[in-house]
């Protein structure tokens, strides 16, 4: 029987297998793909999110211009955004593994049984695989993770990287948001607003892609390419090439898992997704190590059974501070799907001139309650009294939630 059994070899899967072994434990991977098999998504990230773990070197491309459209107002950000190689990250991560005690197993989980002493995973082929723990890492839809039932937002986006006719965006720049819409009509624009993400990738190669932060349904992917390509159009630029297409979709306010049950989850499928920004790998470098070193403090006692040792890992990962911290994200986030697109533009305008260690720290969920709160407050007082009013509203038509939240 091995110590751990991380499943999937996503992000998540070899973010948390790497951390294990780097604990000195031994672990096990089960993955239908070997875990080198290549990554699909693109992934950004701030690069002040990298630093801190000396992991820049990661990053393909970064950019220090870097702005938000909102309000027909260019904001720029002061910070400098990247994007991941993924294949230098996932070479990364399995490096780790490597240096570890990690075997793989090419397999998918179909059912789990706890006994006091261990769990036992069979996979579709009817191999068992025993472990002290096991850690479910298979993405949104885990295979194990049981959770509350909820209604789910999905952040949705088509993007193409290609050739244009003319720059979509300046040369060596990053747009996070373009939520510009001149090129929608009035009725167009009482529908779910999106935004333009796009970036320079040098040797005139751009990546473009029409976003919808969070909705409920998801905006479909016809809804959005047919916005990506009117907003070039309007903008003057053509497509001359395509390289490749994203089509991205994923929820973004997935309830939290329940935190008694005895397997424990990491990445989507432990809700880790911060539901303002739909952002997860920042969140896997900062907290697998606190996770792995729990595990591995609770696997000391021989006699921990599965239950016990995925608490601990469940209660290090989801601190109460950090679950109240969600429920304010959460109620944010539920704000912004309903505001009307100019308060929406209003909001964006104000929230990213904020202090920027305030609107970072509030997308990397990296402030205490009361910086959070600070934060919201700021918002709310240099805000127009339109957004005032929605949040006002919002407060009030969640008081109970929110009393909780400030109160425990
Ligand atoms: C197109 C796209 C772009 C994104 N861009 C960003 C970004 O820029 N920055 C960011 O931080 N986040 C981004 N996200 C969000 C998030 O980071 C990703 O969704 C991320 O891939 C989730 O990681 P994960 O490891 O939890 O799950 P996944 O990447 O989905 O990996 C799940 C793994 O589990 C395996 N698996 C599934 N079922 C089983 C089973 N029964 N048994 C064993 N293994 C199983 C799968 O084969 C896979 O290996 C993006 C998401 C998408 C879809």
């Amino acid at each position: 029987m091995v110590d751990a059994l991380v499943m999937g070899s996503g992000p998540a899967g070899l973010s948390i297998a790497a951390a294990l072994c780097r604990e000195g434990l031994d672990v096990m991977g089960l993955s239908p793909t070997p875990p080198s098999e290549k990554w699909m998504n693109t992934y950004g990230i701030w690069w002040d999110e990298l630093e801190p773990f000396g992991l820049t070197g990661l990053l393909s491309h970064h950019w220090s211009d870097c702005v938000v459209y909102a309000h027909q107002d260019e904001i720029p950000l002061h910070r400098s955004y990247g994007l991941l190689d993924k294949d230098k990250l996932q070479a990364y991560f399995l490096e780790q593994c490597e240096k570890g005690k990690v075997s793989w197993h090419q397999g998918i989980g179909a059912s789990l049984k706890h006994t006091p002493h261990g769990s036992v995973v069979t996979t579709q082929a009817g191999a068992d695989l025993a472990a002290r723990v096991v850690i479910d890492a298979s993405g949104h839809q885990p295979a194990f993770i049981q959770r509350p039932s909820s209604p789910i937002a999905y952040q949705a986006a088509y993007g193409i990287v290609g050739r244009f006719s003319s720059p979509p965006v300046r040369p060596q720049q990053f747009v996070l948001m373009d939520y510009r819409s001149d090129h929608l009509s009035a009725v167009e624009r009482t529908e779910p607003a999106t935004f333009l993400y796009a970036m320079d990738l040098g040797n005139d190669v751009y990546f473009v892609e029409e976003t919808s932060l969070a909705n409920r349904p998801a905006v479909s992917f016809e809804v959005l390419e047919q916005r990506l390509y009117r907003r070039l159009s309007f903008m003057g630029v053509e497509v001359k090439e395509v390289h490749h297409v994203e089509r991205c979709l994923f929820p973004m306010n997935l309830p939290l898992p329940f935190l008694d049950q005895p397997v424990f989850g990491f990445g989507g499928a432990a809700s880790m997704v911060h539901p303002a920004s739909g952002y997860l790998v920042g969140s896997l470098l900062r907290h697998a190590p606190a996770v792995a070193a729990s595990i591995a403090r609770a696997l000391d006692h021989e006699t921990a059974s599965p239950i016990h040792i995925a608490q601990s890992a469940w209660h290090t990962l989801w601190t109460p501070e950090r679950i109240r911290k969600r429920s304010l994200y959460l109620f944010g986030l539920d704000n912004l799907m309903q505001f009307e697109e100019e308060n929406l533009h209003r909001f964006f305008a104000t929230f990213f001139r904020l202090p920027l260690p305030q609107w970072s720290g509030f997308l990397a969920d990296a402030l205490s309650m009361p910086e959070l709160l600070q934060a919201m407050l700021g918002l709310f007082s240099h805000t127009t009294n339109g957004v005032r009013k929605e949040l006002i509203r919002s407060a009030w038509h969640e008081r109970k939630l929110l009393w909780h939240v400030l109160m425990t």
